[in-house]
């Protein structure tokens, strides 16, 4: 879907995406105040691009030293979030712990 897309607006708008006091309304869990990437100088480690490996890395080793790192990986995986590294986990990554839980789930591992 591209970000100019006439329904994916709608969708955007209606949600209240569009609205500031909407979106810092959104309760925030506790434990994220004391998530080691608040005081990351470049949070767009956290968001790397295809191939980049080197900020991969810098997100994957900050969140490997980071006291919260268990309820930030519960947290993406029980929320679905789709995009950057939470919990030291890609998004690869965590597509491919949930889609193993349902095998699980399902007795099929
Ligand atoms: S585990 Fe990583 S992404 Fe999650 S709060 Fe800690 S540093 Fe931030």
């Amino acid at each position: 879907m591209r970000w100019s897309d006439d329904s994916y607006t709608q969708k955007a708008e209606s949600a209240g995406w569009d609205n500031p006091e909407k979106i810092l309304a959104v309760e925030r869990p506790d434990w994220q105040l004391d998530g080691a990437c608040r005081i990351a100088p470049d949070a767009a480690i956290f968001f790397p691009s295809p191939g980049d490996t080197e900020a991969l890395r810098a997100a994957k080793a900050m969140c490997g030293g980071c006291p919260v790192v268990q309820e930030c990986l519960e947290y993406a995986l029980g929320n679905n979030e789709r995009y950057g590294i939470w919990g030291g986990k890609s998004t690869r990554e965590r597509l491919l712990m949930l889609r193993a839980k349902r095998m699980l789930e399902a007795g099929e591992a």
